[in-house]
């Protein structure tokens, strides 16, 4: 086996960032493999699975434009023009995030979004390999072993790994062994359950389609955000342990998807009109915990660096996770343009995206109180009214 020539990069990874990551680089001229340790997300049959969508903001749109994928993006994405609060009484109102529509956030579905990824990755010239996922690495031969269903193990050199890979990330652990990274993680004590609002029987939209829908409730609260197939993915936020003094559910009181409705009929009446089949998507669909992950080190020199969720995961509350991961696609593929060491880029890439993410991770949890508590409290809706006019 041959040594990797020294434009060739291996991106561990082909999710949201792996993919933009790939096409930015192969757009500049070096040679990308990457590897995934899921199957082709392309080939797999259109069963009807759950529909998770995200919020794209103005940062991730960016590095979309960057990588010829806005477009593409953009055709299947909804506009959501501010928060729409559900109060408990049934009032709601809608906070505009701008001025007007040139000030807005995007809803996009993930699957879809990872497919158009893929395809452009691969017409920039990215080599993808599926069913792949990274074992251990060993790094003073620069050889990593990837295993995939058929049991398999395969040793494959690189001259470099670019950790994709997620919260999880397989690299992350590797370069751990090597040296000290300084991890820590803090995990909230709530988690979330996804549910599904479907079109109406005349196949629109069952509420407002252009808002992020917002019902808090104090200590927890449920969202929705809008998919181009007329539907909304649900995600209701749930303290891990109940507290009955203060009258606030659990997940630990909220088991079945019996538990579930009774919930939503006394705490969410008018969304639980609108999600017919709660009780199965709440038996049916994991309980999601929810973390943030610091570390004080991305890279180990010039052999491995890590971006987006494996180097600072966060908690959703910000909508940001995605749009950062793809700041740091942009952000790395500059500084590997500037020098040719890239223990001398990642280092630098590093210095300048760690303190943003820490940044962005610290707003993603104050967020969290925000649309926990504050979107339904009055004074800080007048505030808000005041700073409209
Ligand atoms: P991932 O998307 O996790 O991709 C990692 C990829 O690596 C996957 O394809 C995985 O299969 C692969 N992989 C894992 N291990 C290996 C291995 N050993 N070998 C090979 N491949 C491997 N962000 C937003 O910007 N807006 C939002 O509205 C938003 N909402 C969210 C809601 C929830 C409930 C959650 C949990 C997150 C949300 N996020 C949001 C965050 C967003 O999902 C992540 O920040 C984003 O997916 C990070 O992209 P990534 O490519 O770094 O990781």
């Amino acid at each position: 086996m041959n040594p990797p020539n020294d434009r060739h990069l291996t991106i561990i990874g082909a999710g949201l960032a792996g993919a933009v990551l790939a096409t930015l680089l192969a757009r500049r001229g070096w040679d990308v493999e990457v590897y995934e340790k899921r199957d082709d997300p392309r080939k797999r049959d259109l069963e009807r699975g759950r529909s998770i969508n995200l919020a794209l903001a103005e940062r991730g749109r960016n590095a979309l434009r960057q990588a010829g994928a806005d477009e593409a993006v953009m055709a299947q994405a909804v506009m959501m023009r501010g928060r729409m609060v559900h109060f408990a009484d049934g009032r709601t109102d809608l906070q505009r995030y701008g001025r007007d529509d040139s000030e807005v956030i995007w809803s996009v579905h993930r699957g879809e979004l990872n497919r158009i990824l893929l395809d452009i990755a691969e017409r920039a010239g990215a080599r993808l390999h599926f069913d792949l996922g990274l074992q251990s690495v060993d790094f003073d031969n620069r050889i990593a072993h990837y295993g995939g269903r058929d049991g398999q193990s395969r040793a494959i050199p690189f001259r470099t790994l670019i950790g994709a890979d997620g919260a999880g990330s397989s690299l992350r652990q590797a370069m751990a062994a090597e040296t000290d990274l300084r991890e820590r993680s803090d995990f909230l004590d709530h988690s979330y359950k996804e549910l599904e609002i479907p079109p109406s029987p005349g196949g629109d939209f069952l509420i407002e389609p252009n808002a992020l829908h917002i019902w808090p409730r104090g200590r927890y609260m449920c969202i929705a955000l809008p998919n181009d197939e007329q539907t909304f993915t649900v995600t209701l936020f749930l303290p891990n342990a109940a507290d009955p003094e203060a009258g606030v559910p659990g997940f630990d009181t909220i088991r079945t998807g019996a538990d579930a409705r009774a919930l939503f009929d006394r705490e969410f009446p008018d969304a639980s009109a609108l999600i017919p089949r709660l009780e199965q998507d709440f038996d049916g669909n994991p309980t999601g915990v929810l973390g943030t992950l610091y570390l004080d080190r991305w890279h180990l020199d010039g052999r491995a660096v890590l971006v987006g969720d494996a180097a600072h995961a966060m908690v959703p509350f910000h909508g940001q996770g995605m749009n950062c991961a793809f700041e740091d696609c942009v952000a790395l593929a500059e500084h590997l343009d500037r020098t040719a060491d890239r223990a001398t880029a990642f280092a630098a890439f590093q210095a300048e995206r760690l303190p943003n993410a820490r940044a962005i991770q610290h707003m993603a949890l104050e967020n969290y109180l925000e649309m926990r508590d504050r979107v339904d409290d009055d004074d800080y809706l007048i505030q808000r009214a005041l700073e409209r006019l």
